[in-house]
Protein backbone atom coordinates (compact mmCIF):
# COMPACT_ATOMS: atom_id res chain seq x y z
CA UNK A 1 0.00 0.00 0.00
CA UNK A 2 1.06 3.14 -0.88
CA UNK A 3 0.75 6.08 1.86
CA UNK A 4 0.41 9.83 1.17
CA UNK A 5 1.31 12.52 3.50
CA UNK A 6 1.04 15.64 1.44
CA UNK A 7 -1.63 16.51 -0.89
CA UNK A 8 0.56 17.32 -3.92
CA UNK A 9 2.18 13.95 -3.85
CA UNK A 10 -0.80 12.24 -3.78
CA UNK A 11 -2.11 14.18 -6.52
CA UNK A 12 1.04 13.57 -8.84
CA UNK A 13 -0.07 10.10 -7.96
CA UNK A 14 -3.80 10.22 -9.10
CA UNK A 15 -2.88 11.90 -11.96
CA UNK A 16 -0.58 9.45 -13.58
CA UNK A 17 -3.60 6.86 -12.34
CA UNK A 18 -6.43 8.82 -14.08
CA UNK A 19 -3.92 9.03 -17.58
CA UNK A 20 -4.00 5.48 -17.77
CA UNK A 21 -7.34 5.17 -17.62
CA UNK A 22 -7.94 3.96 -14.02
CA UNK A 23 -11.04 4.30 -12.28
CA UNK A 24 -10.58 5.76 -8.61
CA UNK A 25 -12.34 4.72 -5.57
CA UNK A 26 -12.97 6.73 -2.48
CA UNK A 27 -13.31 6.45 0.76
CA UNK A 28 -13.15 8.80 3.14
CA UNK A 29 -12.80 8.06 7.22
CA UNK A 30 -11.61 9.16 10.58
CA UNK A 31 -9.69 6.27 11.12
CA UNK A 32 -10.24 3.36 14.16
CA UNK A 33 -10.59 0.78 10.83
CA UNK A 34 -12.84 -1.77 12.14
CA UNK A 35 -15.28 -3.97 9.93
CA UNK A 36 -18.07 -1.42 8.51
CA UNK A 37 -14.81 1.30 7.29
CA UNK A 38 -13.18 -2.17 5.52
CA UNK A 39 -16.46 -2.92 3.68
CA UNK A 40 -16.35 -0.23 2.01
CA UNK A 41 -12.99 -0.66 0.89
CA UNK A 42 -14.00 -4.02 -0.44
CA UNK A 43 -16.75 -2.23 -2.43
CA UNK A 44 -14.53 0.00 -3.83
CA UNK A 45 -11.84 -2.52 -5.09
CA UNK A 46 -14.70 -4.24 -6.66
CA UNK A 47 -15.41 -1.41 -8.62
CA UNK A 48 -12.26 0.31 -9.13
CA UNK A 49 -8.83 -0.02 -10.14
CA UNK A 50 -7.99 2.42 -7.70
CA UNK A 51 -8.96 2.16 -4.03
CA UNK A 52 -7.91 5.34 -1.96
CA UNK A 53 -8.72 5.69 1.87
CA UNK A 54 -8.15 8.86 3.58
CA UNK A 55 -7.72 9.10 7.33
CA UNK A 56 -8.47 12.58 8.66
CA UNK A 57 -10.14 13.10 12.21
CA UNK A 58 -11.91 16.81 11.11
CA UNK A 59 -11.85 18.77 14.29
CA UNK A 60 -14.15 21.07 12.16
CA UNK A 61 -17.13 18.43 12.39
CA UNK A 62 -16.67 18.20 15.80
CA UNK A 63 -19.05 20.38 18.49
CA UNK A 64 -17.58 19.11 21.12
CA UNK A 65 -13.74 19.61 22.05
CA UNK A 66 -13.72 16.72 24.58
CA UNK A 67 -15.30 14.28 21.65
CA UNK A 68 -12.66 15.35 19.23
CA UNK A 69 -9.99 15.01 21.98
CA UNK A 70 -10.82 11.45 22.73
CA UNK A 71 -12.11 9.99 19.59
CA UNK A 72 -9.66 7.08 19.58
CA UNK A 73 -6.64 7.54 17.03
CA UNK A 74 -5.09 3.44 15.93
CA UNK A 75 -2.92 4.76 12.77
CA UNK A 76 -0.25 1.60 13.08
CA UNK A 77 -3.35 -0.79 13.56
CA UNK A 78 -5.52 1.44 10.78
CA UNK A 79 -2.27 0.96 8.21
CA UNK A 80 -1.88 -3.07 9.20
CA UNK A 81 -5.77 -3.74 8.44
CA UNK A 82 -5.95 -1.85 5.11
CA UNK A 83 -2.74 -3.18 4.42
CA UNK A 84 -4.64 -6.66 5.11
CA UNK A 85 -7.41 -5.67 3.09
CA UNK A 86 -5.69 -4.83 -0.21
CA UNK A 87 -6.59 -1.18 0.04
CA UNK A 88 -4.33 0.92 -2.82
CA UNK A 89 -3.25 4.32 -1.42
CA UNK A 90 -3.62 6.05 1.97
CA UNK A 91 -3.85 9.72 2.57
CA UNK A 92 -3.18 10.05 5.78
CA UNK A 93 -2.84 14.17 5.97
CA UNK A 94 -2.37 16.63 8.46
CA UNK A 95 -4.45 19.48 9.39
CA UNK A 96 -2.38 22.09 7.45
CA UNK A 97 -2.45 20.10 4.95
CA UNK A 98 -6.31 19.44 4.89
CA UNK A 99 -6.78 23.70 5.66
CA UNK A 100 -3.65 26.02 4.77
CA UNK A 101 -4.03 29.11 5.03
CA UNK A 102 -4.11 30.37 1.71
CA UNK A 103 -7.35 28.08 0.87
CA UNK A 104 -10.91 29.08 1.47
CA UNK A 105 -11.75 26.47 2.59
CA UNK A 106 -15.40 27.07 4.27
CA UNK A 107 -18.64 25.33 3.12
CA UNK A 108 -20.12 27.66 0.74
CA UNK A 109 -23.52 25.01 0.35
CA UNK A 110 -26.74 26.00 2.21
CA UNK A 111 -28.00 21.80 2.99
CA UNK A 112 -31.64 23.92 4.23
CA UNK A 113 -33.61 21.69 6.17
CA UNK A 114 -31.94 18.34 5.52
CA UNK A 115 -29.52 19.87 7.87
CA UNK A 116 -31.03 21.08 10.45
CA UNK A 117 -33.22 17.85 11.42
CA UNK A 118 -31.69 15.01 13.92
CA UNK A 119 -28.16 15.45 13.46
CA UNK A 120 -28.29 19.08 12.99
CA UNK A 121 -30.38 19.63 15.59
CA UNK A 122 -27.94 18.02 18.30
CA UNK A 123 -25.15 18.77 16.77
CA UNK A 124 -24.82 22.42 15.86
CA UNK A 125 -22.71 22.58 13.16
CA UNK A 126 -21.25 19.57 12.30
CA UNK A 127 -22.81 19.47 8.60
CA UNK A 128 -20.93 22.42 7.65
CA UNK A 129 -17.65 20.67 9.33
CA UNK A 130 -18.41 17.46 7.35
CA UNK A 131 -19.07 19.23 4.12
CA UNK A 132 -15.89 21.23 4.28
CA UNK A 133 -13.87 18.07 4.68
CA UNK A 134 -15.75 16.17 2.41
CA UNK A 135 -15.72 18.54 -0.39
CA UNK A 136 -11.44 19.37 0.01
CA UNK A 137 -10.92 16.16 0.17
CA UNK A 138 -13.18 15.24 -3.04
CA UNK A 139 -11.04 18.30 -4.49
CA UNK A 140 -7.84 16.54 -4.21
CA UNK A 141 -8.91 13.01 -4.91
CA UNK A 142 -11.10 13.55 -7.81
CA UNK A 143 -12.54 10.30 -7.80
CA UNK A 144 -14.85 8.12 -9.80
CA UNK A 145 -17.01 7.21 -6.88
CA UNK A 146 -17.74 7.92 -3.41
CA UNK A 147 -18.44 5.09 -0.65
CA UNK A 148 -20.09 5.98 2.48
CA UNK A 149 -22.09 3.62 4.79
CA UNK A 150 -25.96 4.01 5.50
CA UNK A 151 -24.63 3.77 8.88
CA UNK A 152 -24.11 7.98 8.74
CA UNK A 153 -27.62 8.06 6.76
CA UNK A 154 -27.90 11.81 6.91
CA UNK A 155 -24.69 12.76 6.06
CA UNK A 156 -24.76 10.41 3.23
CA UNK A 157 -27.56 12.14 2.16
CA UNK A 158 -26.09 15.48 2.94
CA UNK A 159 -23.30 15.01 0.59
CA UNK A 160 -25.79 13.73 -2.30
CA UNK A 161 -26.96 17.06 -2.15
CA UNK A 162 -23.75 18.70 -1.74
CA UNK A 163 -22.50 16.67 -5.17
CA UNK A 164 -25.85 18.17 -6.98
CA UNK A 165 -25.09 21.52 -5.97
CA UNK A 166 -21.27 20.96 -7.23
CA UNK A 167 -22.46 19.50 -10.36
CA UNK A 168 -20.18 16.93 -9.86
CA UNK A 169 -20.04 13.34 -11.98
CA UNK A 170 -18.54 11.64 -8.87
CA UNK A 171 -20.80 8.99 -8.57
CA UNK A 172 -21.87 8.11 -4.46
CA UNK A 173 -22.51 4.40 -3.44
CA UNK A 174 -24.24 3.86 0.20
CA UNK A 175 -22.80 0.68 1.23
CA UNK A 176 -24.68 -1.22 4.27
CA UNK A 177 -24.52 -1.37 8.11
CA UNK A 178 -21.99 -3.39 9.27
CA UNK A 179 -23.15 -4.99 12.72
CA UNK A 180 -20.99 -7.15 15.01
CA UNK A 181 -23.11 -10.16 16.39
CA UNK A 182 -25.16 -8.93 18.46
CA UNK A 183 -26.77 -6.26 15.99
CA UNK A 184 -25.04 -3.39 17.63
CA UNK A 185 -23.45 -1.17 14.51
CA UNK A 186 -19.74 -1.43 14.11
CA UNK A 187 -18.13 2.02 15.27
CA UNK A 188 -15.15 3.78 16.31
CA UNK A 189 -16.97 5.10 19.59
CA UNK A 190 -18.01 1.09 20.49
CA UNK A 191 -14.74 0.74 22.14
CA UNK A 192 -15.23 3.13 24.26
CA UNK A 193 -18.64 2.09 25.97
CA UNK A 194 -18.35 0.57 29.45
CA UNK A 195 -18.51 -3.25 29.39
CA UNK A 196 -22.33 -3.09 31.13
CA UNK A 197 -22.82 -0.44 28.66
CA UNK A 198 -21.65 -2.56 25.59
CA UNK A 199 -23.82 -5.71 26.82
CA UNK A 200 -27.09 -3.06 26.75
CA UNK A 201 -26.32 -1.11 23.47
CA UNK A 202 -27.68 -3.77 20.82
CA UNK A 203 -30.81 -2.85 22.16
CA UNK A 204 -30.72 0.06 20.05
CA UNK A 205 -31.08 -2.14 17.41
CA UNK A 206 -33.85 -4.62 18.81
CA UNK A 207 -36.11 -1.30 18.90
CA UNK A 208 -34.91 -0.02 15.21
CA UNK A 209 -36.14 -3.80 14.12
CA UNK A 210 -39.21 -3.88 16.54
CA UNK A 211 -40.50 -0.73 14.41
CA UNK A 212 -39.65 -2.19 11.25
CA UNK A 213 -41.91 -4.75 11.94
CA UNK A 214 -44.43 -2.95 12.58
CA UNK A 215 -44.54 -0.14 9.55
CA UNK A 216 -47.50 -1.22 8.49
CA UNK A 217 -49.51 -2.23 11.25
CA UNK A 218 -49.43 0.93 13.55
CA UNK A 219 -49.17 4.56 13.62
CA UNK A 220 -45.87 6.21 13.54
CA UNK A 221 -46.93 8.26 16.34
CA UNK A 222 -47.30 5.09 18.29
CA UNK A 223 -43.90 3.32 16.56
CA UNK A 224 -42.39 6.11 17.69
CA UNK A 225 -43.39 6.41 21.74
CA UNK A 226 -43.08 2.48 21.96
CA UNK A 227 -39.35 3.29 20.87
CA UNK A 228 -38.86 6.20 22.56
CA UNK A 229 -39.98 4.27 25.73
CA UNK A 230 -38.10 0.84 24.86
CA UNK A 231 -34.90 3.27 24.94
CA UNK A 232 -35.20 4.38 28.55
CA UNK A 233 -33.04 2.15 29.51
CA UNK A 234 -30.18 2.49 32.73
CA UNK A 235 -27.70 5.07 31.99
CA UNK A 236 -29.50 5.77 28.12
CA UNK A 237 -30.42 8.94 27.13
CA UNK A 238 -32.30 9.06 23.83
CA UNK A 239 -31.98 12.18 21.58
CA UNK A 240 -34.33 11.20 19.07
CA UNK A 241 -35.94 8.62 17.34
CA UNK A 242 -36.88 10.02 14.19
CA UNK A 243 -39.02 8.26 11.35
CA UNK A 244 -38.12 9.87 8.26
CA UNK A 245 -38.85 10.28 4.44
CA UNK A 246 -35.30 8.92 3.27
CA UNK A 247 -34.62 11.85 0.74
CA UNK A 248 -36.03 15.13 2.35
CA UNK A 249 -35.35 13.65 5.88
CA UNK A 250 -38.06 15.27 7.28
CA UNK A 251 -40.40 13.62 10.20
CA UNK A 252 -43.38 11.88 8.51
CA UNK A 253 -46.94 11.42 10.05
CA UNK A 254 -48.20 8.62 8.11
CA UNK A 255 -46.43 5.97 6.50
CA UNK A 256 -48.33 6.59 2.98
CA UNK A 257 -46.24 10.05 2.90
CA UNK A 258 -43.26 8.46 1.41
CA UNK A 259 -42.11 5.66 -0.55
CA UNK A 260 -38.56 5.84 1.08
CA UNK A 261 -38.43 5.36 5.03
CA UNK A 262 -36.21 5.31 7.20
CA UNK A 263 -35.68 5.37 11.21
CA UNK A 264 -33.12 7.47 12.49
CA UNK A 265 -32.04 7.26 16.72
CA UNK A 266 -29.38 8.85 18.26
CA UNK A 267 -28.69 7.89 21.94
CA UNK A 268 -26.12 8.46 24.29
CA UNK A 269 -25.23 5.32 26.56
CA UNK A 270 -23.50 6.55 29.58
CA UNK A 271 -20.66 8.95 27.89
CA UNK A 272 -21.04 7.72 24.50
CA UNK A 273 -22.86 9.06 21.74
CA UNK A 274 -24.24 6.27 19.21
CA UNK A 275 -26.33 6.96 16.11
CA UNK A 276 -28.04 3.66 13.98
CA UNK A 277 -31.23 3.60 11.64
CA UNK A 278 -32.74 1.17 9.51
CA UNK A 279 -34.64 1.15 6.14
CA UNK A 280 -38.12 0.68 6.97
CA UNK A 281 -39.77 1.19 3.66
CA UNK A 282 -38.02 1.37 0.11
CA UNK A 283 -40.14 1.26 -3.06
CA UNK A 284 -38.94 4.47 -5.08
P1 LIG B 1 -16.07 7.40 10.07
O1 LIG B 1 -14.67 6.92 10.18
O2 LIG B 1 -16.90 7.11 11.29
O3 LIG B 1 -16.15 8.84 9.62
O4 LIG B 1 -16.74 6.56 8.92
C1 LIG B 1 -16.19 6.51 7.62
C2 LIG B 1 -17.18 5.86 6.70
O5 LIG B 1 -17.45 4.53 7.15
C3 LIG B 1 -18.54 6.58 6.67
O6 LIG B 1 -19.02 6.62 5.34
C4 LIG B 1 -19.40 5.72 7.56
O7 LIG B 1 -20.78 5.80 7.27
C5 LIG B 1 -18.85 4.34 7.26
N1 LIG B 1 -19.17 3.43 8.37
C6 LIG B 1 -18.96 3.65 9.69
N2 LIG B 1 -19.43 2.62 10.41
C7 LIG B 1 -19.97 1.74 9.52
C8 LIG B 1 -20.61 0.47 9.65
N3 LIG B 1 -20.83 -0.09 10.83
N4 LIG B 1 -21.02 -0.14 8.52
C9 LIG B 1 -20.81 0.41 7.30
N5 LIG B 1 -20.20 1.60 7.12
C10 LIG B 1 -19.78 2.26 8.21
Amino acid sequence: MLLFKKVVDLQIYLQKKRAQGDAIGFVPTMGALHKGHLSLIAQSKADNDCTVCSIFVNPTQFNDAADLDKYPRTTAQDIEVLTAAGNDVLFLPDVEEIYPPNIDTNNPYDFGDLANVMEGAFRPGHFDGMAQVVKRLLDIVLPDVLYMGQKDFQQLTIVRNMLVQMKSTIKLVMCPIIREADGLAMSSRNARLKPEHRQAAPIIHQILQAAKAKINKASIASIKETALKALAQPDFKAEYFEIADGISLQAVKSVKESDFLVACVAVWVGEIRLIDNVILKNTL
